[in-house]
């Protein structure tokens, strides 16, 4: 047995086991919380955890608590539409040129804010062989999918031949170029980003075939050696690494913690891509900070971080419409000059638009574009 798979039987997946760690106030209210969101903290996580801080971020992410069974009239099971856009079992097809394929719902660890909790969090099977041929036969059908993304769940829990299996299929598809990992292994179980997982990620890659893997770290104290190894892993051998962030309140809600994140990201070579709004998925409202909040935050970053590691803040709506950038509207157009002026001798075309624009400093800026 490898070394992850030794890590994921030793994750804390009880209430027994999770006393072992922090006092557990109401049992009968911690069972119904796991009853509608399963739990597993790995012992990566674990280690990195101050369980005498009971507002630690890394904590909040990962020990349940009753707030869960608080659900807003707002929130919903399918919070993004995954179903509403599901052609074939195990696939949404919201998007033209790319499909999420559900690879398992398992995961190596469970966040409590999670977004798919309804599917994640209740130990739904995954696809089957059938199912995979199903999937394969609608990528034939459909060439105008140039993209897939293999999600979950955790699709990089599975063994290394189930993985292989998946890539051989995706790659006997030849209109499929670009094939993402949405995985949060890098994060709480590193040890999983193997020297044979990797050799496989990049047997299936090419010049014009990459392999995408995007995580999801939320804060700093994420990262840690053991991640930063995994990370360089996967970087060295030609793998392109993203993070998607969530925004969540008492884990990440404050400029100088985005910072950190976003560039301590940037420096072990991983690209910070989106930062997403919380999906309104049932249970997760305590996590919640306001989209005007998160605006602002975004735009306290524009300036002082350096634009290499600036995500965008993205909302996904609901009902599979699919995602819209949020952002500081820094520029406004103020006034349409008139087209033409008198000048000394002569007309001039000066027809331009009037901006006016906030600086990242803090100035207003006029500014007159040319037409
Ligand atoms: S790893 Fe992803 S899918 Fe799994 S519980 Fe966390 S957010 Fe949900």
């Amino acid at each position: 047995m490898e070394l992850w798979q030794e890590e994921l039987q030793q994750c804390v997946r009880t209430l027994d086991q999770l006393e072992r760690f922090v006092a557990i106030e109401n049992r009968d209210e911690m069972k119904r919380v796991l009853a509608n969101m399963r739990l597993s903290i790995t012992p990566h996580t674990l280690k990195l955890i101050d369980f005498a801080n009971m507002a630690d971020p890394l904590l909040l992410m990962a020990v349940p608590q009753a707030k869960e069974l608080s659900i807003t009239p707002e929130e919903m099971a399918d919070p993004i539409g995954d179903d509403a856009k599901s052609p074939v079992p195990f696939l949404t097809h919201r998007y033209p040129d790319r499909v999420l394929v559900y690879a398992t719902f398992s995961c190596s660890h469970y966040c409590r804010f999670c977004f798919r909790r309804e599917k994640t969090g209740a130990a739904s099977p995954g696809p089957s062989t059938y199912d995979m041929d199903i999937i394969e036969a609608y990528l034939v059908a459909h060439p105008e999918v140039d993209e897939v993304i293999l999600t979950g769940g955790d699709p990089l829990t599975l063994l290394d031949a189930q993985i292989e299996d998946w890539l051989v299929r995706l790659r006997r598809v030849p209109t499929v170029a670009r094939i993402r990992f949405h995985t949060r292994v890098p994060v709480n179980l590193p040890s999983r980003i193997t020297d044979n997982l990797v050799e496989i990620l990049r047997r299936y890659q090419d010049a014009t075939h990459p392999i995408f893997i995007v995580t999801h770290f939320n804060h700093a104290r994420e990262i840690a050696t053991e991640n930063v190894e995994a990370i360089a892993k996967l970087v060295d051998a030609g793998i392109v690494v993203r993070n998607q962030s969530v925004l969540l309140r008492g884990i990440n809600d404050d400029a100088a913690t985005l910072t950190q994140l976003f560039k301590t990201l940037t420096n072990i070579r991983v690209v910070p891509y989106y930062l997403h709004q919380l999906d309104l998925a049932r249970g997760t409202n305590h996590f919640r900070v306001p989209i005007a909040e998160g605006i602002d935050l975004m735009r306290q970053l524009q300036g002082t971080v350096t634009g290499i590691a600036i995500p965008r803040y993205m909302l996904d709506l609901p009902g599979g419409k699919g995602k819209v950038p949020l952002s500081h509207p820094f520029v406004r157009q103020t006034q349409v000059s008139p087209p033409h002026r008198e000048e000394g001798s002569g007309v001039v075309d000066a027809n331009g638009l009037d901006w006016t624009a906030d600086s990242p400093f803090g100035e207003t800026v006029q500014y007159v574009e040319p037409t």
